[in-house]
């Protein structure tokens, strides 16, 4: 079985949308990453750092779920990350009311020995020199890295970021971000200059408009399923970073080709998410609702022309 190393926050989030409210839930890039690839048979371990206040049962949760979380750090007298956001009215956009770093302030990051030598690496959102410090562990050179960013990192560690983008596979991004990164409009012209930063394959994540992957000059988009119900979109790019690891991890097949699949994978499991609030929908998800929904997608994706 493939081995999987995800890196990301384990958090403690607060979210609004224009359905309601919920207290402190978990949350994080980590969370949402290994949930996600725990849909797909691969070996997966989280690399995080959580405070004394993290209940146990949201780490049982993830133990449940299979993701290994000898990597997770327990800082006893410290807190766990807080972040806390309100969606706007047409939930594609939110304004992001807290981000308290707490125990993430002084983290090094310590990928457990087993795992060192893992085919995928993703690289979840966190700070860049500690996603530098993942990669920098591993012993093998990993067959695929992929990093997700956003951009509170790009607002405070432009350059770290900048030198660890140059050392990954793979970018996942949503549109702003990439925007913001390029200072580009257009997402073709970013995600060209995103390539010449280093990635040989990008990613640009456009919420309720789907996902856009690039690579050299190909090009391949996948919708996003239409759905009658969005609750909570928080979350939805981790769920569908974690779908697109999981997916090339157990496949073990890294083409360009392949890659579009993991993006339909991504986009399946991103619909998921957002159904309910937090990680709710994410914990009970079955396999077969998964196939059915891929099903779906195909029919909403496939059609027969004719040339005239
Ligand atoms: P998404 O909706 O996919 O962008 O991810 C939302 C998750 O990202 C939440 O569960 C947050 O805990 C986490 N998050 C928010 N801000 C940050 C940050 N600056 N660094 C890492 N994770 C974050």
């Amino acid at each position: 079985m493939s081995k999987l190393v995800i890196v990301g926050t384990v958090a403690f989030d607060a979210i609004e949308t224009p359905f309601g409210k919920t207290d402190k839930i978990l949350g994080g890039a980590a969370t949402y990453i290994g949930l996600s690839a725990a849909n797909f048979n691969v070996d997966q371990a989280a690399v995080s750092v959580v405070g004394g206040d993290f209940p146990q049962e949201y780490l049982d949760l993830l133990t449940d779920r299979n993701v290994n979380i000898e990597g997770i750090e327990i800082v006893k007298d410290g807190k766990t990350f807080f972040w806390s956001g309100k969606y706007h009215n047409d939930m594609n956009s939110r304004d992001t009311l807290a981000t308290e770093l707490n125990v993430l302030e002084h983290f090094n990051p310590v990928v457990p020995e087993n795992y060192r030598d893992a085919e995928i690496v993703m690289l979840g959102n966190l700070h860049p020199l500690v996603q530098q410090g993942v990669l920098d562990q591993m012993t093998k050179k990993p067959k695929l890295a992929i990093l997700d960013t956003m951009n509170f990192w790009m607002d405070i560690a432009l350059d770290d970021l900048i030198s660890v983008i140059k050392n990954v596979d793979v970018i996942t991004i949503n549109d702003e971000e990439a925007r913001q990164l390029t200072g580009e409009y257009s997402l073709v012209v970013a995600a060209r200059k995103i390539h010449e930063m280093g990635p040989k394959y990008v990613v640009i994540k456009k919420g309720e408009h789907g996902a856009l992957l690039f690579h050299d000059d190909y090009m391949f988009y996948a919708p996003a399923l239409p759905l009658e119900e969005v609750f909570d979109p928080t979350g939805a790019g981790d769920t569908f970073a974690g779908g697109f690891a999981g997916y090339l991890a157990s496949t073990g097949d890294i083409s360009f080709e392949n890659m579009k699949n993991a993006v339909i994978y991504g986009s399946t499991l991103a619909s998921f998410c957002v159904e309910k609030f937090g990680t709710e929908r994410m914990v009970t998800l079955k396999k077969e609702e998964v196939n059915t929904r891929l099903l779906e997608f195909k029919k909403l994706t496939q059609f027969d022309i004719e040339l005239t």
